[in-house]
């Protein structure tokens, strides 16, 4: 074991806060994933109990036509994650496919969703028009969103890393699980049980919990709701069931049998490919994590620059050049004061301009090359660090899954 494990506290790990995020095995890897994705996973790693999935029938959804695709890229994405800095000891990588319980529960969760949910998803519309080559008028495509939703409740996370556009999977989980625990989470002896709980506490105590719950359920009063939260807090005898079963009672909720997560905002750029446009492999301007070094350097020179500035001896205009907006990524401000002050000056050509970014690019691959080389050369371990994080994942969608069916009623 690392020694950084041993400086977490003991008790430390149990009240991390989970994190869940997964990506799709379409490809490569590139520096946009790393920039917009993968750097801040391996920052949140250290803070929350992270669970990062290869999210392999997500790939299916829009590549259900071409399963070599999914297939090569599935343990070949888990090397670009560990090369990035994803520590397997402390983050929990695993296979969404090897793990039928994400089927089960969006199976469950698809009975009493309102297709209206799903078909109001803005990236809904938008990929079905940017995708046009593809057919995506499937069941598949639509109901992908409520998949996610299972992905993350069947492992009750309380944070998901998310981008903008993504906020609106986050706010759809949030409703499929207020929906389920108001359908599910009311036993039919819901208060009785709860009563017997607040018979644990003194009888001021219980009494005083009782006149916060009722003004908080009538007038709505907030305060009345952090008195009556201090109070299920300050009492020892509570174990983690009483103290949830109270709080489902004290807000009227029922018990939360799945947990609402929360979009976690990081601030991530967008980064441009070689062509200006966002990066995407599916534009064909992309450069890979683990891309070659010479084909880093020969991408990087034919990369287009200012259309305007033709010849060596014209002005050029920053603004207007793709290899601007890498440096405004890779390069620092003297750099950046250089290539602003030379280009607009014809003081430097665009090759030149070009050579601090290439090494940039190089330096930044270098980590990531050097972590890939024994998984590379040793495919078992990457196989096994995924069969390690699976089994952890399974002990949690097991659990969630248990109780889910007792809720529904699906213990016959
Ligand atoms: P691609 O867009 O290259 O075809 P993909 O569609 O399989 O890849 P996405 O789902 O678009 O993958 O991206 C996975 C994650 O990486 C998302 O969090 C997304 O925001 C991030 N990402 C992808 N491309 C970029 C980029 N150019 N800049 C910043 N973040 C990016
Ligand atoms: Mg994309």
């Amino acid at each position: 074991m690392k020694p950084k494990m041993h400086s977490v506290a003991p008790n430390a790990t149990q009240v991390r806060q989970r994190v869940l995020s997964g990506m799709r095995p379409t490809g490569a890897l590139h520096l946009g994933h790393y920039h917009g994705a993968l750097k801040n996973w391996v920052r949140l790693q250290s803070e929350y109990d992270c669970f990062y999935f290869v999210a392999d029938w997500h790939a299916l959804t829009t590549h259900y036509e071409d399963r070599e695709v999914v297939e090569k890229n599935v343990y070949d994405m888990v090397i670009d994650w560990l090369a990035a800095g994803l520590d397997p000891e402390l983050a929990t990588i695993f296979i969404q496919s090897r793990l039928p319980e994400h089927a089960e529960l969006f199976t469950l969760l698809s009975m009493g969703t309102p297709l209206g949910w799903l078909e109001r998803v803005p990236t809904y519309k938008d990929q079905i028009e940017k995708l046009k080559d593809r057919d995506l008028a499937t069941y598949g495509f639509l109901g992908y969103p409520l998949l996610q939703a299972a992905d993350i409740l069947i492992y009750r996370a309380g944070f998901v890393p998310v981008g903008e556009d993504q906020s609106s999977h986050v706010e759809l989980t949030r409703e499929v699980a207020r929906r389920f625990n108001h359908l599910y989470g009311r036993e039919s002896n819901f208060d009785v049980l709860a009563q017997a709980v607040l018979k644990k506490m003194s009888k001021s105590d219980a009494k005083a919990f009782e006149v916060a719950r009722k003004s908080f359920q009538q007038d709505g009063l907030e305060t009345a709701l952090g008195q009556a939260r201090a109070l299920i807090a300050g009492c020892e005898a509570f174990g983690a069931a009483d103290r949830e079963r109270l709080e489902g009672y004290l807000r009227g909720t029922g018990k939360a049998i799945l947990h609402e997560p929360q979009a976690l905002h990081t601030e991530v750029r967008k980064l441009p490919g070689l062509d200006g446009a966002k990066m995407s492999k599916s534009y064909g301007n992309a450069i890979a994590m683990r891309e070659e070094p010479a084909e880093v350097e020969r991408k990087i020179k034919r990369m287009p620059t200012d259309p305007q500035r033709v010849r060596r001896t014209d002005a050029g205009d920053p603004t207007r050049c793709p290899v601007w907006q890498f440096h405004q990524v890779y390069s620092k401000a003297d750099t950046q004061a250089w290539v602003m002050q030379g280009c607009t000056t014809a003081g430097i050509g665009c090759l030149e301009c070009k050579q601090p970014v290439i090494d940039a690019i190089k330096k930044e691959q270098e980590p990531w090359r050097e972590r890939a080389e024994p998984y590379l050369s040793n495919p078992k371990q990457v196989h096994w660090i995924v069969e390690v994080g699976t089994e952890r994942a399974r002990t949690v969608a097991r659990e969630t899954m248990r109780d889910v069916r007792a809720a529904m009623g699906l213990t016959y």
